[in-house]
């Protein structure tokens, strides 16, 4: 069993939100994720809240409330910015757009090496593997995924994983990464650090 923890994410990787609001110039008072989207959640939240296959491996990233109260949904133009250095290990097709490994150079007492995981986006110019990336660089946009599902909406999957430094970029696929049982999976809510967080929502947005 891939071990799931409540450990934080590395101080490092904290900053994603506060990024990705400066990148995208969002008028954000708060981060909305509905109840499928969080960490471990067993239900989807498109497709009527079907089943998924396995516990949510990481957060989705689609939806905040903006100031003026509103809950708004990020679009295929919302850029995907780096939170710390790293160097892209695996880009993939994935059933949406395109997913991005990238690790981090940071490793646990274990040798196990800090990765951030990206799913369902369009990498930009010049993110390949083998690429080093600065803080701040961004990586892709998010994938456009209209037509693709019941109540789908664009949005970033992020997972957050210590994986062992032994394993080969070749075999690192999503159910390697996230599934392996010498793997250690983060809740990656963190990475929303300094802002407040709504989990309870549900469509159509009630609270609002
Ligand atoms: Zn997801």
């Amino acid at each position: 069993m891939t071990k799931h923890v409540s450990m934080e994410v590395p101080r490092s990787l904290r900053c994603f939100g506060s990024r990705l609001i400066a990148a995208n110039g969002l008028d954000i008072a708060e981060w909305v994720l509905l109840p499928g989207m969080c960490f471990g959640a067993k239900d989807a939240w498109w497709d009527d809240g079907k089943a998924r296959p396995h516990p949510h491996e990481g957060i989705d990233l689609a939806l905040y409330r903006n100031r003026g109260g509103r809950v708004v949904s990020l679009d295929g133009t919302t850029k995907v910015p780096l939170a710390a250095p790293g160097e892209v290990a695996v880009r993939r097709k994935d059933f949406l757009g395109e997913s991005l490994f990238v690790r981090h150079g940071l490793f646990d007492e274990e040798d196990r090496e800090l990765f951030s995981l990206y799913g369902h986006t369009r990498p930009g110019p010049g993110v390949f593997p083998g690429r080093f990336l600065e803080a701040g660089a961004i990586l892709a946009t998010f994938a456009d995924v209209s037509g693709r599902g019941k109540g789908l909406l664009p949005h970033l999957h992020l997972s957050v994983a210590w994986i062992p430094r032994s394993l080969p970029p070749g075999v690192l696929t999503w159910e390697r990464c996230t599934r392996g049982n010498d793997v250690v999976l983060l809740d990656p809510v963190g990475i929303l650090e300094g802002r407040d967080l709504v989990t309870s929502l549900r469509r159509p947005y009630d609270g609002v």
